[in-house]
């Protein structure tokens, strides 16, 4: 029998007409005879009025009591969507976190899921029950109830459509759907009817924020398509899917996303010796600091610059880490600039980066917005600019890549029996219809593969002034040029002369040398014996210390990185292409990758 979970977020369960029209499509989907699990959230604002209760009760609420506070939120949820249900005529019945067995670990306010036992919703649904799950809500191995941090219920949600084997997992919110980018700092931002995981992830935790990026991630992980649409509407929302059934033919650019708060810091001269780079970044991860972008260009005089950002609040003791650790390795100092912000445009299109490089470049440029770093992955490109700039930017490469106008391209067909889904998904036992046992935890960190690029050549600027307009001219020259370009880095400038690296197939580079050398940036040096190795997976955003592991493993063997950039879903780093096959493997036993990734 088909099967439905539908999550329905704190302003969609306010009051108790809400709480009546959410049961209605429960009901509606019930009668359809699909199976129903309804997850959902606390009303409106109880969450945030029993944060505020205990603040004014203890300066520190411990932990555990905060989860024993927080969690009665979604229980009165659970029981007055029961009623609801049950007022209307179907039979239905509340459960919270312990009683369905979702079971965390220890780690209160911010849990994950370690295991969810099914028997008891699915007796429940066999016995033609709605089954109201309350969601953020979990207990540990000593029954202590946990939750899993702020807008968990969506995790909750795409879990349990994991585990149960749903067809779909329907989130309805109070926006239509995912769009192009934040309506409130782009009014022109439009709805996107199809988004793959790993678009949503890139523009997820960069604030398009419309769902917690757990749930994408798991949801990833476990192939669970995902529905986001309006509780108030009964118009198709956003469908966020596998790649396969979200690439559109002739669409480079999905969305468009701002990181308002960040802070940067760079750490100047750094010795260009294996294994500086992880002692740097180890201080960092040990006091739990989440480091966001991450820049080192090549070096120059036996030194290199390395520049990440970081939440505008962890700045100050971020700063007192770094500055320890920048002494520890001998480096010549460390900078910081609190007001930055972060500007990415995001989509599987851009296969190379060459086009979106210069269109997004060039129009920046035009508005006179200077480009601080650059950094890209598979399907991103991010920029860093001052703050005050921020959403100028974001409006001007929203416009410039026609976000703002009717999609164009072709989709594939889509529907519940063309869908690509994930031989990851934990099945059902057919016969009984038991638990999936699971053999990690269902959120732990998966790293999916390991990379070695071979094919290409490092191409480096070393005198790019820190002006508006410079990569715009690099980048339309390399376009016309007819070039491919993969990784971008470009690191904030010293004394204000910056380097552009980025790294073009081998055979292409001599061309990208001539194209760019007209344009008076002084020397203009190729690389040709580099290897590119890349570390991809779910989880690396939310889960400190993956650069720190990659950097950690390189640095023991001896590995000299020249270059690193990294995006919400990959780390890539540039090697000597000698050192290639070695780095590959080494990253490979480090996060234990068979043969086949
Ligand atoms: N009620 C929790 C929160 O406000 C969980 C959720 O709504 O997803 O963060
Ligand atoms: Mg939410």
């Amino acid at each position: 029998m088909p099967l439905l979970v539908q999550k329905f977020g704190g302003t969609s369960v306010a009051d108790a007409n809400k709480i009546l029209a959410a049961a209605r499509r429960a009901i509606q989907a019930h009668q359809k005879g699909q199976q129903v699990v309804v997850v959902v959230s606390a009303r409106g604002h109880t969450t945030d009025e029993l944060i505020e209760l205990a603040k004014e009760i203890h300066d520190h609420p411990p932990a555990r009591e905060m989860d024993m506070l927080l969690s009665t939120g979604e229980q009165i949820s659970v029981a007055l969507m029961a009623m609801a249900i049950q007022s209307l005529g179907v039979p239905a019945i509340s459960f919270t976190g312990a009683q369905i067995g979702l079971v965390t670990d220890s780690f209160h306010t911010k849990a994950r899921i370690r295991n969810i036992s099914t028997e008891r919703m699915i007796q429940a649904l066999n016995d033609g029950k709605v089954v109201i799950v309350a969601g953020f809500q979990g207990i540990d191995q000593d029954y202590n109830i946990t939750t899993l941090g702020r807008g968990g219920s969506d995790t909750s949600a795409v879990a349990l459509a994991a585990v149960l084997g749903a067809d779909a997992c329907e989130i309805y919110t109070d926006v239509d759907g995912v769009y192009t980018t934040d309506p409130r700092v782009v009014p022109e931002a439009r709805k996107i009817d199809r988004i793959s995981y790993d678009e949503m992830l890139e523009l997820a935790s960069l604030g398009a924020g419309v769902m917690h990026s757990r749930s994408i991630e798991f949801a990833k992980k476990f192939g669970v398509p995902i529905h986001v649409r309006s509780s108030f509407s009964d118009a198709v929302g956003t469908w966020i899917v596998a790649e396969a059934d979200a690439k559109r033919l002739g669409v480079m650019v999905t969305g468009a996303a701002l990181a308002k708060d960040e802070a940067r810091i760079t750490v100047h001269r750094v010795p260009d010796r294996p294994g500086v780079v992880h002692s740097l970044f180890q201080s960092i991860a040990e006091a739990h600091i989440v480091v966001d972008m991450i820049v080192q260009n090549v070096a120059t005089d036996g030194t290199a610059e390395i520049s990440f950002t970081v939440d505008a609040a962890d700045l100050p003791e971020t700063l007192r880490t770094v500055e320890n650790a920048a002494r520890a390795i001998g480096a010549a100092g460390v900078a910081h600039q609190a007001e930055v912000a972060k500007v990415s445009v995001v989509g599987l299109g851009m296969r190379t980066h060459t086009g979106v490089a210069k269109l997004m470049f060039e129009s920046l440029a035009q508005a006179g917005i200077n480009i601080q770093m650059i950094t890209t992955s598979e399907i991103k490109i991010s920029v860093l600019v001052d703050r005050p700039s921020a959403a100028l930017a974001l409006r001007t490469v929203h416009k410039a890549f026609d976000l703002d106008r009717e999609a164009q391209g072709v989709w594939p067909p889509y529907s519940v029996d063309t869908r690509t889904v994930s031989p990851n998904r934990p099945m059902q036992d057919a016969e009984n219809g038991t638990v999936a046992t699971l053999s990690q935890g269902m959120e732990e960190l998966v790293i999916s593969g390991a990379e070695l690029d071979e094919t290409q050549a490092c191409v480096t600027l070393f005198h790019v002034p820190d002006q508006p307009g410079y990569a715009g001219q690099v980048f339309r020259r390399i376009a016309d040029a007819g070039v491919f370009v993969d990784m971008i880095v470009q690191n904030v400038s010293t004394a204000g002369i910056t380097h552009l690296s980025f790294t073009v197939p081998r055979e292409q580079a001599e061309l990208a040398t001539r194209a760019v050398s007209g344009i008076g940036l002084g020397e203009v040096r190729v690389e040709p014996e580099i290897a590119k190795l890349s570390v991809l997976g779910v989880g690396m955003r939310t889960h400190t210390g993956v650069a720190t592991r990659m950097f950690g493993a390189l640095g023991d063997r001896g590995i000299n990185i020249v270059l690193i950039n990294t995006s919400e879903v990959r780390i890539n780093v540039v090697t000597d292409l000698g050192q290639g096959k070695v780095a590959h493997d080494c990253l490979r036993e480090v996060f234990a990758l068979n043969e086949s990734s």
